[in-house]
């Protein structure tokens, strides 16, 4: 696939973080003709939730966290250890602005117009994951096999109605299915299901880590180049007073370039606050293990819609997690988690074989909205923020990337 016109031939610019959003602006960009430099502090895909994500292209994922209601769900899940929603008492004092601006947002009109929102962006993600996969080489990583969401009780399953019902206004197909299907479907799962819905938009990738160093690896193919340093400020204008924008090295050294993406995951938040454009952004943890010799097979990725975790077929195994720990960036994972995590794994499959694992715990970067910033900084135009995905990173990726080439066009 070739481009036409190369809007962007000769632009050098700067994508700071090498995540699956930055990767997949590195990609758009280099394919556009930009001359991009990606820098990360780590080596790609080395780092950031970007590696080990539960794998899912979840477009139809368009309900918000805060919904109407969540102040009192919010309330009994924090008080029951086996609820995926979790918050570290040391937390709450510093998590203030980002809670009161999450309740805000359950307010019924703001939530209505949040599922708006997320619709438009999440209609375009089926075809701009295509695209841009094809295009880098990667679409043998997509595997097209929709998802269940199971719930195991009546009431669960009457109270999620309304949001695939939402779903369907929007675009978002979806099929009830009782347990007859499901089990046809997914014969390992344990009898404890009352039924659920059947997704046939969503997608899975084979590894999540590899879309990531897949993007990158087509960047530099094609002219970009990766430099493993971290960035301790991005200028909001350059000293000498020319359009563009400069970025500080932790190493001392700075370079200048004419536009730059900002693609940090939630370590954007340091350098949006530095910049004078300080953003509502937040670790929103996540926990998973990975069983390499599972011994069992399922054929697509399943959500347990009363427990908050998901599984995922991957190349390497399958991955079992979720849940949401607002821990902020410094603590390590908590233990009892995985292990929380773990035994459900085996009360939903009884035949799983858990010798063979490995754990992993990411930080989400997470806005009270749940939309990701997508937008052109105040401060000076030729920075562009993208960041704040959320529980949506890998579907939004290519998204994302497509929108922050339009607005870096506009300057
Ligand atoms: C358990 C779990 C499951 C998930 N499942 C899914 C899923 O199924 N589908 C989905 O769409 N999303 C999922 N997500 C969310 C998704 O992983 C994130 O939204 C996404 O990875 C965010 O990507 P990012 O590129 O914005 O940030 P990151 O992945 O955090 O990447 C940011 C990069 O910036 C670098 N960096 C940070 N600061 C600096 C600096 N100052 N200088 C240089 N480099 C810097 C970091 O090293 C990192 O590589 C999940 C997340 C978790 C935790």
């Amino acid at each position: 696939m070739k481009s036409t016109n190369k809007p962007l031939r000769g632009r050098k610019i700067a994508v700071v973080g090498a995540g699956i959003v930055g990767a997949c602006c590195a990609a758009q960009l280099t394919y556009e003709g930009a001359q991009v430099t990606i820098i990360d502090r780590a080596m790609p895909g080395m780092s950031g939730p970007s590696r080990g994500n539960a794998a899912h292209i979840a477009s139809s994922e368009i309900i918000p966290m805060s919904s109407p209601g969540i102040a009192l769900e919010a309330l009994a899940m924090l008080l029951n250890p086996r609820a995926p929603l979790k918050v570290p008492l040391a937390q709450w004092a510093s998590l203030v602005p980002w809670l009161t601006r999450f309740l805000f947002n359950s307010r019924g009109v703001i939530y209505r117009e949040h599922i708006k929102k997320l619709a438009q962006l999440n209609n375009q993600v089926s075809a701009d994951v295509e695209r841009l996969y094809a295009l880098t080489g990667l679409s043998e990583q997509l595997q097209r096999d929709g998802a269940l969401y199971l719930y195991e009780s009546q009431r669960s399953l009457q109270k999620a109605a309304s949001g695939f019902a939402i779903r369907q206004d929007y675009g978002f197909s979806s099929e009830a299915i009782g347990t007859e299907q499901l089990y046809q479907l997914e014969p390992e799962l344990a009898k404890i299901f009352a039924g659920g819905y059947r997704i046939p938009q969503w997608m899975t990738v084979s590894d999540p880590k590899k879309v990531v160093t897949g993007m990158i690896e087509y960047s530099c193919t094609n002219g970009a180049e990766f430099i493993c340093e971290e960035i301790q400020q991005i200028d909001p204008q350059p000293a000498d007073g020319r359009a563009g924008v400069q970025l500080l090295y932790k190493n001392g050294q700075s370079r200048s370039f004419d536009q730059a993406v900002l693609a940090a995951g939630v370590w954007s938040k340091p350098l949006l606050r530095q910049l004078g454009t300080p953003k509502l952004l937040e670790a929103e943890r996540g926990y998973n293990t990975t069983y390499t010799q599972p011994g069992i097979r399922i054929a697509r990725a399943i959500l347990f819609g009363d427990r908050g975790i998901v599984a995922t077929p991957l190349d390497h195994g399958i991955r079992i997690g979720g849940w949401a720990e607002l821990g902020g960036i410094n603590r390590p994972p908590n233990p009892k988690y995985f292990q929380a995590i773990e035994a459900m794994a085996t009360e939903i499959f009884p035949q799983l074989q858990t010798q063979q694992r490995y754990r992993w715990m990411g930080h989400r970067p997470s806005t009270p909205s749940s939309l990701p910033i997508i937008e052109t900084s105040s401060v000076n135009p030729n920075v562009v923020y993208a960041t704040g995905h959320g529980h949506l990173g890998l579907t939004q990726g290519p998204t994302t990337a497509k929108l922050v080439q339009e607005l870096l066009l506009q300057v």
